[in-house]
């Protein structure tokens, strides 16, 4: 399949007008002419990853967060971030990033985490209603539910190994909210929904002390909350082409451990 034709579908889903300013989405290394026969879905582009794409013949990486965030006037060998753009080129294989216009399309990553949280009738948290574009949802579960069963739940549901969260102002939870990746400067609009608790990642110690008794605020982890990204696009790609081999990155790892 020609690169191009893969980019297609994905950005038919996540258009790169949908990304925010400061991002840089997109094919970021590679000729989209190339004919490539798989692909290699993962979180972030880290040297394992690179490793893994070549011992599997892939001809491009797509992942969540750009390898190239910031604009670079050196290529060498000093940073990993080099390294995997060196050893992608030297191997014929492209890097493409599927970021925050992933995160703010209708069906995006926020709406795919209420689904695997079993979280519905969800809408937009913030953003445009018209056009459905925007940042986190709020939903409901199916019935009231214990907080700390709840977040238990979602604990083993994403294999996350520690959950941070603020005053227990509610003890039992319907409405949540939630917004994958860092979630911070969305905790007004959440309190501002209704929502009891407020799943996302990155929150500082502010946001725990503003939360007290206004809303519960539970940081899941910015990789856990993001995981979801590989099956999401696994699944957008899979929809329209049936033939052709997509692999999770088995290498794709937290770079944040847990000391239980
Ligand atoms: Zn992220």
């Amino acid at each position: 399949m020609i690169l191009k034709d893969l980019i297609s579908i994905i950005e038919d889903f996540a258009p790169l007008s949908a990304q925010e300013k400061y991002d840089n989405a997109g094919l970021i290394v590679g000729d989209d002419n190339e004919d490539i026969d798989s692909a290699l879905l993962c979180v972030d582009i880290t040297e394992d990853v690179i490793d893994e794409a070549i011992r599997k013949g892939c001809g491009v990486i797509i992942a969540h967060h750009p390898i190239i965030f910031s604009p670079i006037k050196t290529i060498t060998n000093k940073s990993y971030i080099d390294r995997v753009i060196v050893k992608a080129i030297k191997n014929s294989i492209a890097l493409y990033a599927c970021h925050t216009n992933l995160d703010s399309v209708h069906g995006g990553m926020s709406w795919r985490l209420a689904e695997e949280l079993s979280i519905k009738n969800c809408q937009l948290l913030e953003g445009d209603i018209n056009s459905m574009r925007g940042f986190g949802i709020v939903g409901e579960l199916e019935c009231e539910m214990d907080v700390l069963e709840f977040l238990e739940t979602v604990k083993s549901t994403l294999n996350i190994g520690a959950i941070r969260y603020s005053d227990l102002c509610h003890t039992k939870i319907r409405k949540i909210a939630l917004c994958t990746g860092s979630g911070g400067s969305l905790q007004e609009s959440a309190i501002n929904s209704g929502a009891e608790l407020y799943l996302s990642a990155d929150f500082k110690y502010n946001n725990y002390l503003d939360a007290k008794s206004r809303i519960i605020i539970a940081d899941i982890g910015h990789f856990e909350s993001e995981y979801c990204v590989i099956d999401l696009l696994f699944d957008i790609i899979r929809k329209k082409i049936s033939t052709f081999v997509v692999h999770k990155s088995e290498e794709t790892k937290n770079p944040i451990n847990y000391l239980v």
